[in-house]
């Protein structure tokens, strides 16, 4: 039995309903469902039908993420439920976001918790913050809602990873409880790459969520996925680092990340780490101060390097941070100010 819970962000419309939490503003008749799967229009109401589902819960590094500059070195508590507003065909996650298992079943897969629980297990790990991550935060939006606030008052950050195809509504409502987020750009946002690969009709909409949110001090950190043959151009890749650093501040990090063949794109093979590098180094040229590779343990682009002095600050190992030398967040040689949350 599919336990339900009021939905937040939507409107009633003519023979329906609108779902205001996405960017893709789905329609829905009653008795029917989101693009997504996990909401349901019941007697012209709109409901989350993945609630208190958890259907992963794990205490990582927040390195994982990756946020590389917000209280580097900590644990976080990372959950999740069924469902994406997004259909990657070399989504990692698959199993879990694309939600055609409550399809076949009529269930909502994950174990039943309430947001009191899992701010208790942040604090049992010391977990510094809770991440609402593997799949979209997005869908599970009024649980993450509910949590993030009981988090706050046991002061404890939270995290959103995030592929940005949120409403204006959306990161208005949680723009409060959010401290910081990881939005995850493909293909260095390449729009024909986001209509075939990932059934994505637009990618204005992440950019514009970028803009509200960096207008709300959340502290943020972008990754781009280079995936070979279909999007691995160079110049696109130029092209998001200029926007980033011109639109938002060359003081975000921007993580250069290789791709894996997963899911239905297994043909492809993983991205060669010279281009990443190319990538890494057209990113640098547009002013961006903090460029990281993702996905190749051991590479000295997974290091933190003051922009000033070239200074080693952090030094990192795959998610683990082997040497902190910041003073506070302070380069110890130069003295100069970085952005890194401590
Ligand atoms: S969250 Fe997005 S995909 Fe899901 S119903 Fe709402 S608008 Fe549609
Ligand atoms: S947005 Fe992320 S979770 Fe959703 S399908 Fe794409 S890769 Fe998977």
């Amino acid at each position: 039995v599919v336990k339900m819970h009021e939905a937040m962000l939507w409107h009633k419309e003519r023979n329906g309903i609108r779902c205001d939490l996405c960017a893709r503003r789905c329609f829905i008749a009653k008795g029917k469902k989101g693009f997504c799967l996990v909401r349901l229009n019941k007697d012209n109401k709109l409901y989350s039908l993945n609630y208190g589902k958890i259907i992963s819960v794990n205490v990582d590094p927040i390195e994982k993420k990756p946020l590389f500059h917000f209280y580097p070195g900590s644990s976080s508590l990372s959950i999740s439920s069924v469902g994406c507003n997004f259909r990657c065909q070399f989504c990692c996650n698959a199993p879990i976001s694309q939600a055609l298992v409550i399809e076949q079943t009529g269930k909502v897969p994950g174990e039943e918790y309430s947001p009191e629980e899992i701010v208790e297990l942040a604090e049992k790990n010391n977990c510094r913050s809770i991440s609402y991550t593997y799949t979209e935060p997005t869908m599970f939006f009024e649980f993450a809602y509910k949590t993030a606030r009981l988090a706050h008052r046991s002061n404890i950050a939270n995290v959103f990873v995030t592929n940005g195809y949120m409403t204006e509504e959306a990161v208005k409502k949680i723009s409060r409880y959010l401290d910081a987020a990881t939005v995850d750009f493909k293909a260095s946002a390449d729009p024909e790459f986001y209509k075939k690969f990932m059934s994505v009709p637009s990618v204005e909409p992440i950019f514009d969520s970028l803009k509200r949110m960096k207008k709300q001090r959340i502290f943020i950190e972008i990754t781009n996925l280079i995936v070979p043959k279909f999007g691995d151009s160079i110049e696109k890749c130029r092209k998001l680092a200029q926007w980033i650093s011109s639109e938002l501040s060359s003081n975000i990090p921007l993580h250069i990340l290789q791709f894996f063949p997963n899911y239905q794109l297994l043909e492809l093979p993983p991205t060669p780490v010279s281009t990443l590098e190319k990538c890494i180094d057209e990113a640098k040229k547009t002013g961006l101060r903090y460029v990281y590779i993702g996905n190749i343990v051991g590479h000295s682009d997974e290091n933190t390097y003051c922009y000033n002095c070239r200074e080693l600050l952090i030094k990192r190992s795959g998610f683990s941070v082997e040497k902190n030398n910041l003073v506070e967040d302070r380069c110890p040689t130069c003295g100069l100010k970085m952005n890194v949350i401590v």
